[in-house]
């Protein structure tokens, strides 16, 4: 009898452990959550409260001085969230104001040797090709 206990007690262990092993992994992954989202949040709340503020300016309930001052404050921090905003696009954006930096192009190298027609490499500076007979540039220094 007792051993009939024990084995269901394992059971009923080991069917918890299974329920809690599924369930972390069926959890689902948390969703990337975007850049802008909490900038977007607080544009919006900016916003929301522009809006609020408006309407007490128009009720009554708000001095022009204390209207005029909140509106202010409220559309500079819009400004900082709208910055940030662009900011962090241009941190995103492959063409971004910030291109990263190009390779320099490699200089044509004027090489005396080298005919510049048909690339023929001599020993010495010549004044024509001995491969294709066309003039071969040499730098004059
Ligand atoms: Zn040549």
């Amino acid at each position: 009898m007792i051993i009939v206990i024990v084995i269901a007690a394992l059971i009923a262990v080991g069917a918890i452990a299974f329920i809690l092993t599924v369930r972390a992994k069926d959890l689902p992954e948390p969703e990337p959550v975007s850049p802008f989202q909490h900038l977007d949040e607080r544009k919006a709340a900016i916003y929301e409260n522009l809006r609020d503020l408006q309407f007490e300016y128009r009720v009554g309930k708000l001095s022009d001085n204390d209207y005029q001052q909140t509106k202010k404050d409220l559309q500079r921090e819009l400004a900082g969230v709208m910055a940030e905003v662009d900011r962090i696009k241009l941190q995103l954006s492959p063409n971004g104001a910030v291109p990263p930096p190009r390779p320099a192009e490699p200089k044509p190298v004027v090489d005396p040797l080298t005919c510049p027609h048909c690339g023929a490499k001599f020993a010495q500076a010549l004044k024509f090709c001995g491969e294709c007979g066309k003039a071969m540039k040499v730098a004059h220094s």
